[in-house]
């Protein structure tokens, strides 16, 4: 366990901590039993966030060269890659992640992008344009882009991987340029008061970074439809997503959105088996299931299902579920009373339609919110199988021909991520090239590495982060045009 009684709990705004009018009350998941009280940012606080981001991008923010913006990012990242031990205890207390994943894992992705975009806060060119000349004459004209920050940025981050989320956001946003106001999630907000702490002894310029803890149809909603925050990169549930898109219309406010997801995972028969099954039980189980990439339609060709479904139950059966600061634990509790309500009736949704338990199905005796790993043997068109569960739970579906494969793969409302198990290098990547999602990973989940690109089609939300174009989507683009 830690400590956190002399962490901030208030609201940081323009470099200096304040109390909101009022509080709202945290939960341990682990034990049922309260957690912290937190100050609940209003529609004034926002006002004065957006205020001081304002300020801080027109003024010393905005001001610092480049470079010197770069080493503020690798500033951050030494102070954090230092605390790693503390900002993964604060997660695992808040939401219920076995403590040495969020070490391990988590926080270093973190620092690995705050480090990656600190590299190209002096990298970030616009270019050179040939035209036919002015307006159909032959004058010539020298034409470029200049790619400028978009101004005050809404980072709105949900309580899975509060960091590692928000690091896909702020770090790209203040490398371009921008500044950055965060509302963290209700249930998780503890590592990114943390992190306030550490952005103040960083040294940046004051309004720069600032977060606000609050409730989301209130905080959330106020920076989502403030005239002055000129971009909201938001990552949570699609219905908060939709809600997002609607708000951000009033004002043209940019938005990126990385929703759920419901990723397939087909296994080939010629797959090393070993391998798809370790894979698939990490896509399933790993941080309790609560990752929008959770890999939890096992698409399995029926030469191997029954070994597959073997496999599976193994592994299922193998997590050890616990309190997350037990290093023997693999598998937390739920994040909160409402999400454990929601996968337990998930469970017998499955079960009332006629999906086969494998392993698990239950919930142990236990005051947290604590569910068993669950493999079911099922349909795609099962409704355990179309929603988004955020739980330990998965499907596993038999399939014959490639075609069919890739059918059922492509047959769900959501696109982010998806799994390929093959020996065979030419049906990589052909159907890598069919599967309609954002990333593909070959033999391996798909990787959250700072260099490569993140993000969703269909449901699973709107445009990348990460990567050069996670840095794109935090500017704007500006022809000028000198006619010669
Ligand atoms: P959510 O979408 O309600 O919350 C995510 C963030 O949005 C939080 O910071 C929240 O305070 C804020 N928010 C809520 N309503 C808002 C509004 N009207 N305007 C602006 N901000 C608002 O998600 P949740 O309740 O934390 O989780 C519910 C479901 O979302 C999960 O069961 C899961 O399906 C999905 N989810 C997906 C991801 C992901 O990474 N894709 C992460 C977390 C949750």
């Amino acid at each position: 366990m830690i400590d956190i009684t002399n962490l901030h709990t208030g609201l940081y705004i323009g470099g200096a901590w304040h109390d909101a009018r009022s509080t709202f009350a945290t939960v341990n998941p682990t034990t049922g039993q309260h957690l912290a009280d937190l100050s609940s940012a209003d529609g004034d606080d926002v006002d004065a966030a957006v205020a001081a981001a304002t300020d801080a991008f027109r003024g010393d923010w905005g001001a610092l060269a480049p470079s010197r913006k770069g080493a503020l990012l690798h500033r951050l990242a030494d102070l954090v890659e230092a605390d790693t031990e503390r900002l993964a205890a604060l997660e695992s207390l808040d939401m219920g992640r076995p403590v040495g994943m969020g070490a391990a894992l988590m926080i270093p992705n973190l620092v690995a992008g705050l480090r990656y975009y600190a590299g190209w806060a002096d990298k970030i060119n616009g270019e050179l344009i040939t035209t036919d000349g002015y307006m159909g004459s032959p004058v010539p004209t020298h034409a470029y882009t200049r790619r400028d920050p978009i101004g005050v940025v809404g980072a709105i981050v949900p309580w899975n991987a509060p960091l590692m989320i928000l690091g896909w956001k702020l770090a790209p946003a203040l490398a371009a340029g921008n500044t950055v106001i965060i509302k963290p999630a209700e249930d998780a907000s503890l590592s990114i008061l943390r992190l306030a702490e550490l952005v103040d002894e960083a040294g940046f310029p004051p309004g720069t970074i600032n977060v606000l803890p609050g409730i989301g149809r209130v905080a959330g909603e106020a920076l989502s439809l403030h005239p002055g925050v000129k971009k909201i990169s938001f990552t949570g549930s699609t219905e908060t997503g939709r809600a997002i898109l609607r708000n951000s219309a009033a004002n043209f406010t940019r938005t990126a959105l990385e929703l759920g997801g419901k990723a397939p995972q087909i296994i080939f028969d010629d797959a090393d088996l070993d391998a798809a099954v370790q894979g698939c039980a990490m896509g399933m189980f790993f941080n309790q299931g609560e990752v929008c990439a959770a890999g939890t339609r096992v698409i399995a060709h029926r030469k191997v299902y029954d070994a597959i479904l073997d496999g599976l139950k193994g592994a299922a059966e193998a997590q050890v579920i616990g309190d997350p600061f037990d290093p023997a634990t693999t598998m937390g509790p739920l994040v909160n009373a409402r999400q454990h309500e929601r996968v337990v009736s998930y469970l017998s949704t499955g079960i009332d339609e006629g999906a086969e338990v494998i392993s698990g199905g239950s919930v142990p005796e236990s005051p947290g919110y604590f569910v068993e790993p669950t493999v079911l043997a099922g349909r795609n068109d099962m409704v355990v199988a179309r929603e988004e569960i955020f739980g330990p739970v998965g499907v596993v579906i038999p399939f014959d021909t490639d075609d069919e494969a890739i059918s059922l793969a492509n047959d769900n409302q959501y696109g982010l991520s998806a799994t390929v198990w093959t020996s065979d290098v030419s049906r990589a990547h052909t159907v890598s090239a069919k599967i309609e999602a954002g990333a593909v990973g070959v033999n391996g989940w798909s990787p959250l590495a700072p260099q490569l690109p993140w993000g969703g089609v269909k449901a699973s939300g709107i445009g990348r982060e990460l990567g050069y174009e996670g840095i794109l989507a935090y500017t704007e683009s500006k022809t000028v045009t000198v006619v010669l």
